[in-house]
């Protein structure tokens, strides 16, 4: 995988230690594909060669998808460049959870439904090694996700290989409850809900 680490868009070169935040950002980016991978599920290939991390001073955690070129910018907050151990460890949070966002791009942020950022969620807490404090739309989806797993932990692997051209987002509860039968058919239904919606301002806001 070819990995770009920039700062607002500019590629961190030059002084020492930003070379020194650029290596290790590559070593754990290639660290949390591998665990990514141990964990849940191949990545879609497609996606893999090209990705960017961009530190970002406006503070915006997101993954950013070019449809066209099949490249990843991934936004985590300036502050994560710092080497004190808290702002490592939202680093590790949130490289890992926008990384889990490559398993199957979703092509537009809306169309995230809560397996997506359950998911995420999930697999950010299992690579940092802590329970981690998202807000109460993504704890409502890890706990659907951590029902999910409970009852089946291949089950992502297995849906994956079912329905190789098929993103995540756009699993029904049919995919998932023919994979995990024994699964409480509700739990199917809220996990493949999308994750936002729109208000009538414009907003996105997380919906039910
Ligand atoms: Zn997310």
């Amino acid at each position: 995988m070819a990995l770009r680490i920039t700062r607002d868009g500019i590629e961190l070169m030059g002084a020492a230690a930003r070379a020194d935040c650029r290596r290790a950002v590559a070593a754990e980016v290639s660290r949390i594909a591998v665990e990514l991978e141990r964990v849940l599920a191949p990545r879609d290939g497609r996606y893999v060669p090209q990705t960017t991390v961009n530190f970002d001073s406006d503070g915006r955690i997101c993954t950013v998808v070019d449809e066209g070129s099949r490249t990843i910018l991934i936004h985590i907050p300036l502050s994560c460049m710092e080497a004190d151990p808290a702002s490592l460890y939202q680093r590790s949070l949130n490289l890992s959870h926008e990384l889990a966002h490559t398993l199957t791009p979703c092509g537009e942020p809306g169309r995230a439904t809560l397996l997506d950022e359950g998911l995420a969620v999930f697999f950010a807490e299992a690579y940092t090694g802590r329970p981690s404090r998202p807000p109460r739309r993504y704890r409502e989806a890890r706990d659907l996700v951590r029902m999910l797993l409970a009852t089946d932990n291949g089950v992502v692997r297995r849906l994956r290989a079912r329905h190789p051209g098929k993103r995540i987002c756009d699993y029904t509860a049919p995919d998932i409850l023919g994979e995990v039968p024994a699964l409480d058919p509700s739990v199917a239904d809220d996990l493949v809900r999308r994750f936002y919606c729109a208000s009538s301002r414009g907003t996105r806001l997380t919906c039910r």
